[in-house]
């Protein structure tokens, strides 16, 4: 493992990120510039449709850091867009790259000073980004780091669409930064809602977010290269279905039964295991797409034989997918992964009973790239 300090100059916490700007924003921000020109009647004037689009192709398509390098526009705009705006809002303040240079993960610092993290693991053709929806969480499961303090607050839909520009960059001059070996695909190929925090509980930042990730006219990823991963907070999955974009759904499970899911995932105590499976049915009535049910294996908790049967009886007749996660283990937590024979015999019993199934390949164990580990290691 490698781990590098990083200390860039920090965001003044007062400028304004254009990462949370819509096009209409955005125009308002350029209108407001000093230099700007001015109508017949001393009003600043309205700011050209073309602008904006050269403004939004620099932070989506060629993934500027700095206004200097927006060359098309005027060097007044520039400067006032320089001394009051902003194109970074997170600060990398540590990087851990994986032994084997596969992975790795970044702790951001925000303005307020609250910080998240963001894993980048290389696959053959697949530049796949972990990402935070929230500081902290509030949803409590038992086996988190992330959980351990509870929720800090929301991330904007700018400080989430800026995890995935700082890796975007990161992956397009990978000669300028510490050590990874990056060959083509050099840009994010797939998002996951998987680091800290519950997306459906930041539900519209999330969402205004996948929205500028996915525009023609923003970064431009495919939705279904997008997948949203919830604990199943019911009403949201509802309304994700209404969404119309085929963003992929993910369901961290961990238990097929009521009782020992409460335990894991206090959720369930509102959201029974039998309620969550019938919004994920309304859900594919309506989508016709594939759900995903993410299972975390613990040793000699949830990993007994009959649970992998259980879980085939509630999924039956599901179109779903089952992914069987080895557990990154948190320090001083009793919870432990389940052995590599005991997680294949898990994942034996349900494809005998006709559920697809994998076992998820584990990365960056050593780095503490489970969710909240680096930064709970950042604070103690
Ligand atoms: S596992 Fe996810 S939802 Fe549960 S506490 Fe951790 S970050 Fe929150």
């Amino acid at each position: 493992m490698k781990t590098i300090p990083l200390s860039p100059p920090a965001v003044p916490p007062t400028a304004r990120s254009l990462l949370d700007c819509s096009p209409q924003e955005l125009a308002e921000v350029v209108k407001a510039l000093p230099h700007q020109r001015e109508d017949a009647g001393g009003r600043a004037a309205s700011v050209p449709a073309y602008r904006i689009r050269q403004i939004q192709e620099w932070i989506y398509k060629k993934y500027a850091r700095s206004f200097e390098e927006m060359s098309n526009l005027p060097k007044a705009m520039r400067d006032g867009l320089a001394a009051s705006a902003t194109l970074t809002p997170l600060t990398p303040v540590e990087q851990r790259v994986s032994k084997a240079g596969d992975t790795q993960k970044v702790l951001f610092q925000m303005p307020d000073g609250e910080t998240i993290e963001a894993v980048l693991m290389l696959y053959d053709q697949r530049r796949t980004l972990c990402i935070s929806s929230q500081a902290g969480c509030a949803m409590g499961c038992s086996f988190c780091a992330t959980a351990q303090g509870g929720l800090r607050r929301n991330l904007t839909a700018g400080e989430i669409v800026a995890q995935v520009l700082f890796f975007a960059r990161y992956l397009r001059n990978a000669g300028e930064r510490p050590k990874m070996r990056v060959k083509r695909p050099t840009t994010v190929t797939n998002i996951v809602l998987m680091g800290m925090g519950e997306p459906m509980h930041n539900y519209k930042n999330v969402w205004t977010a996948i929205r500028r990730l996915t525009a023609a006219d923003g970064f431009g990823l495919g939705a279904r290269h997008i997948t949203l991963s919830t604990v199943g907070l019911v009403p949201m999955i509802d309304r994700m279905a209404d969404e119309g974009l085929q963003v992929n759904l993910a369901v961290s499970l961990h238990a097929p039964n009521n009782a020992l899911r409460s335990k894991l995932v206090p959720p369930s105590r509102r959201y029974p295991v039998d309620d969550l499976l019938a919004s994920v049915r309304r859900y594919i009535a309506k989508t016709n797409r594939r759900v995903t049910f993410e299972y975390a294996l613990m040793r000699g908790v949830n990993d007994n034989p009959s649970l992998a049967e259980d879980l085939a009886d509630k999924l039956h007749g599901i179109l779903c997918h089952v992914n069987l996660i080895p557990l990154n283990p948190i320090p001083d937590s009793s919870f432990q992964p389940t052995s590599d024979r005991d997680t294949q015999r898990f994942a034996e019993r349900l494809s005998a009973r006709g559920i697809s199934t994998t076992v998820r390949i584990r990365r960056g164990i050593e780095i503490d790239a489970g969710c909240g580990q680096l930064r709970n290691a950042a604070e103690s």
